[in-house]
């Protein structure tokens, strides 16, 4: 027997006694590359199976006659490996055709295959990966990614307010992909569901046993006319972009009299409280440099409601009224002028909608946000084009060997890097489950948190699950994240960004212990 993987062995004829052995050995699957009748002697194809199967190994039968394999013996066998639970062993008269036929499965029309694809090397997939690797190092994976950088995006609302600098939220992809996973640097173009692979911008399709989808949400910049064309200059910024988080400080900073305005676009978007974070700390920068009185504030609110978990809103509105900030619910910015600086506004009145204009001298603006195109086209969407998962599990609801994690899964938890922290460990032990056969085992409760940077130095820290019940990490007595507290700040400003680079993405789930799911349910 020749083990040519971890996961992939090849050995000549068995006996009869010796497929029971194989089960015990712990292999799971069995593949017989020969044609009944070669032998006088030769167990058939039909006997091997029976036993095997009593021993409760999956069995395939790819008869191949030579030692020259044809693409559709190649295909049947790359799907016999996509299919079957490993370990695998395959057998033929020597072993020798069996393994001619595994390398042209391997190198078959740059087809690759890999136990576990992950789709997207942001937050979610790289941790994801690293969370997997932590658990079974005899596993592959490939992360599909296409950007050559990677970004911490909750320190841009700091980068915002000049506390960190752009480049402490940038790392290079390559230098984040754990050891032990495949970087494959391009985009997913589609799906293929039952064939268990995806396929990439240059035709090549990628097999896997598990898919894991972390593609992100996008912003929708062009939804709202003329803003693209008038970002980065004109007064026009966004926390939401890398490169324009600066520009939003310079802006703050030079400010010194006139109209700014902050927009929120509906629900869903990552991080619900980025858009009041901008505002609040330039009315905090407004406030110290004694210009606050000058400047009219409006807050431009698409929704109904300061902060969708009610909890936190009486600490947010003490904010709104030390700032003077004109809120504006129902509110939507669906127009930029950035030569003329004026913004134009749909504000929802009763039955009415009115347009209405308002002049800048700065204006922050955060675009709608979709679901990446391809994802909302895929068969793996539900109607919000996000990937349909079941709330605990992360798992698609029909194709049981799918997952979704992060801004790209159809959940009700706010999208934010920290909901991402506690999916990684559910999605990774409820994709080992199912590759040993079992059903999921862990349970997501919709923990997501949203620091609320209310001022500098201090922060409405909002930690909450599914239907908005209340997640606090620490006890009241140690942070109180229903008020500003300064603890919450150093939390943000000095703990998440290491916890973020140096632990989830390396796969140390901290304080991310995944709940264990009710199996009887
Ligand atoms: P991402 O990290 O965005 O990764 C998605 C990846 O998918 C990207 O790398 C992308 O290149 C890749 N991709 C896209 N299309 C394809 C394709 N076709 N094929 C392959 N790959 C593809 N969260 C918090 O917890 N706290 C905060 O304070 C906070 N503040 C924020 C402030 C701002 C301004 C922003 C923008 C975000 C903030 N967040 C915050 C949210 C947090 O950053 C996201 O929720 C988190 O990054 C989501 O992780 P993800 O893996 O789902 O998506």
């Amino acid at each position: 027997m020749m083990k040519l993987t971890p996961q992939f062995a090849v050995l000549p004829q068995p006996s009869l006694e010796n497929v029971a052995a194989l089960a015990s050995a712990g292999y799971q699957s069995l593949i017989c590359n020969r044609y009944d009748g070669e032998d006088a002697d030769q167990p058939s194809a039909d006997r091997v199976a029976q036993v095997a199967r009593a021993a409760g190994m999956t069995f395939v039968h790819i008869p191949i006659a030579s030692p020259d394999i044809s693409p559709a013996d190649a295909h049947a066998m790359a799907a016999a490996l996509a299919r079957c639970p490993q370990p695998i062993a395959a057998y033929c008269r020597s072993g020798a055709r069996s393994k001619a036929l595994y390398d042209a499965a391997q190198n078959m029309g740059g087809h690759k295959q890999y136990d576990i694809v992950i789709v997207g090397g942001g937050s979610g997939g790289i941790s994801c990966a690293a969370g997997l690797l932590k658990r079974r190092r005899d596993i592959s994976i490939a992360i599909i990614e296409p950007s050559d950088d990677h970004f911490y995006q909750p320190g841009w609302t700091l980068v915002g307010a000049g506390v960190f600098t752009p480049e402490h939220t940038r790392r290079r992809t390559q230098d984040l992909i754990p050891n032990g996973a495949d970087w494959i640097q391009q985009h997913v173009r589609a799906f293929h569901p039952d064939q268990k692979s995806v396929s990439l911008e240059d035709g090549t399709r990628i097999q896997y046993r598990a898919l894991v989808v972390a593609a992100g949400i996008k912003l929708d910049w062009d939804a709202i006319d003329g803003l693209n064309a008038a970002l980065g200059d004109h007064g026009v910024t966004s926390n939401y972009r890398f490169d324009l988080a600066p520009y939003t400080r310079q802006l703050a900073r030079g400010l010194k009299q006139g109209t700014a305005l902050f927009s929120q676009p509906p629900m869903p978007i990552k991080c619900a409280g980025a858009p009041q974070k901008a505002m609040y700390l330039s009315c905090h920068h407004w406030e110290e440099e004694g210009r606050l009185g000058n400047i009219s504030v409006e807050f431009h609110n698409a929704g109904a409601v300061l902060f969708g978990v009610a909890d936190y809103v009486p600490a947010l509105e003490q904010y709104i009224q030390r700032y003077g900030i004109d809120v504006q619910f129902t509110s939507k910015l669906v127009a930029v002028d950035g030569p003329a600086k004026t913004a134009v506004f749909a504000q929802t009145r009763g039955d009415d909608v009115q347009h209405v204009e308002r002049k800048f001298d700065m204006l922050h603006a955060v675009p709608p946000q979709v679901a990446p195109e391809f994802i909302a086209q895929s068969v793996l969407a539900d109607a919000s084009g996000f990937v349909a998962v079941d709330p605990a599990t992360l798992a698609h609801p029909m194709w049981g060997d799918i997952f979704a994690l992060g801004d790209v899964a159809a959940t009700s938890n706010a999208k934010t890097a920290a909901a991402v922290r506690k999916q990684v460990p559910v999605v990774a032990e409820n994709v080992l489950a199912m590759l040993a056969g079992h059903a999921p085992v862990a349970h997501y409760d919709g923990y997501g948190s949203c620091p609320l940077t209310v001022e500098r130095g201090k922060i409405v820290l909002a930690e909450f699950g599914y239907g908005g019940k209340l997640l606090p990490s620490f006890p009241k007595f140690l942070l109180d994240g229903q008020r500003a507290t300064r603890r919450a700040w150093f939390l943000k400003d000095r703990l998440l960004p290491p916890i973020y680079w140096h632990g989830m993405l390396k796969g140390r789930e901290w304080l991310a212990k995944p709940q264990k799911a009710d199996l009887g349910s």
